[in-house]
């Protein structure tokens, strides 16, 4: 259900479709006990870094594909697809970079992200601060030329693999980022253990005395809430996409089981009960990618799309719950298995439902939208 219509270049979208399938079929094994393991598969990784889809944001010069948000999204849906590991802690990174980093910051780091030689990881929720920034208790302050950084970080994914990190703090009580080497004295990781997306691990990271010098500071004392909302508004589209992609995965692989299945006289797809679940779930699906194209379209002409991306990532939120939900009806007890992927899509999903923006905190946005404009965002 490719949908997106402005192809970087010709022929590019399904280029990248059958590559990134091949790529999955010729790693699944792998991929799947990294899964199991919660590990990073960091040479699948640099592999998929080499065919450009780690730095697809970054800059010819800088070593990235130089393309842009739709090409993101083809490639965020696709490691849905395929079961592939997500590039999006890396796809921040560049958008953090190319949005507020120096000279020096770009050259230090857009190259190495863009070849998978350089993972990052964004240090923000703290065990006690989650969907509102208010309460969070990092700090930063001067010490001659230096930053002294403390605090505790928790949910980081690949916060133990990661060599760059992105880390909020209050510097006087104003929200503000800093880019952190984690090979700096100060800076430990603790492996977590979530349900979903375990190949890109958590890990809790606690800042002590972290000294880092004035370079490291990213944008302004106190731009943080600016510099969160530029990367947010894409990545959002990127889990918008990762969503689309597991849910086709999951509609797709339940379907071609159940025509096949035979119960009673004829196979599971002849009862209409089971017909109008695959019609559920594919127009979720087809809502979901028109959102999500319509806010690309949007995001590439320039303009402002928090709209737009709030609304494609919770109508992906609805579509993956539906499908990973409706798929158990389409599959009998064939889906009730760890070697079947239905369990870990179902899981992945749950994670995405709330990491990076929740369902709750996007209809939040939207409602607020629709209340301030007077129009009510085109109702009227
Ligand atoms: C697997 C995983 C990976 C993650 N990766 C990262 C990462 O790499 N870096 C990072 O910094 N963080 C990461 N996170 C953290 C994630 O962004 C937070 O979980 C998310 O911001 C929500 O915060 P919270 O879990 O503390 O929920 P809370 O803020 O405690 O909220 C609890 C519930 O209340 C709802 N809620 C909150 N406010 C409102 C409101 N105003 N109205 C209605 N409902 C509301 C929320 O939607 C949520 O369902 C990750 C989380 C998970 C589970």
């Amino acid at each position: 259900m490719h949908l997106l219509t402005r192809p970087f270049r010709e022929g590019w979208i399904e280029e990248t479709d059958a590559a990134m399938a091949a790529l999955g079929a010729a790693h699944a094994a792998e991929l799947r006990a990294c899964e199991r393991e919660g590990r990073f598969p960091a040479a699948i990784y640099r592999e998929m870094a080499g065919n450009g889809w780690v730095g697809t944001l970054t800059p010819v010069e800088h070593g990235g594909l130089g393309a842009g948000p739709t090409e993101y999204c083809v490639v965020a849906e696709g490691v849905g697809r395929h079961g592939l590991v997500t590039p999006q802690t890396a796809a921040q990174g560049q958008r953090w970079l190319l949005e507020w980093g120096s000279d020096e910051q770009q050259r230090a780091y857009l190259p190495a992200i863009a070849s998978g030689e350089l993972v990052f990881s964004e240090s923000i929720s703290e065990p006690g601060v989650g969907s509102s920034f208010k309460q969070m208790r990092a700090t930063a302050r001067r010490d001659g030329g230096d930053w002294v950084i403390n605090g505790s970080k928790t949910h980081v994914n690949l916060g133990c693999e990661s060599g760059l990190t992105i880390v909020y703090v209050m510097v006087d009580g104003q929200l503000t980022s800093f880019l952190v080497e984690t090979d700096v004295p100060g800076v430990e990781t603790t492996h977590t253990h979530p349900i979903g997306l375990r190949m890109v691990p958590t890990a809790d990271v606690t800042f002590t005395d972290v000294r880092v010098p004035a370079g490291a500071l990213l944008g302004e004392i106190g731009g943080g809430m600016a510099t969160f909302l530029t990367t947010f508004n894409l990545s959002r589209l990127g889990n918008a996409s990762e969503l689309i992609g597991l849910a086709r995965r999951a509609l797709v692989e339940a379907t071609d089981y159940a025509r096949e299945r035979p119960v009673g006289d004829g196979v599971v797809t002849d009862f209409q009960a089971i017909q109008w679940k695959i019609a559920d779930c594919y127009d979720a699906l087809y809502a979901a990618s028109l959102a999500r194209d319509r806010a690309l379209l949007v995001a590439e002409a320039g303009e402002d799309f928090s709209l737009e991306t709030s609304l494609a990532k919770k109508l992906a939120i609805d579509a993956g719950e539906r499908v990973s939900q409706e798929v158990f009806a389409l599959l009998g007890g064939h889906s009730l298995y760890r070697e079947q992927p239905f369990e870990q899509i179902l899981a992945d999903i749950k994670v995405l439902r709330v990491a990076g923006g929740s369902h709750e905190i996007l209809r939040n946005y939207v409602a607020r939208r629709v209340l301030k404009s007077a129009s009510y965002e085109g109702l009227r």
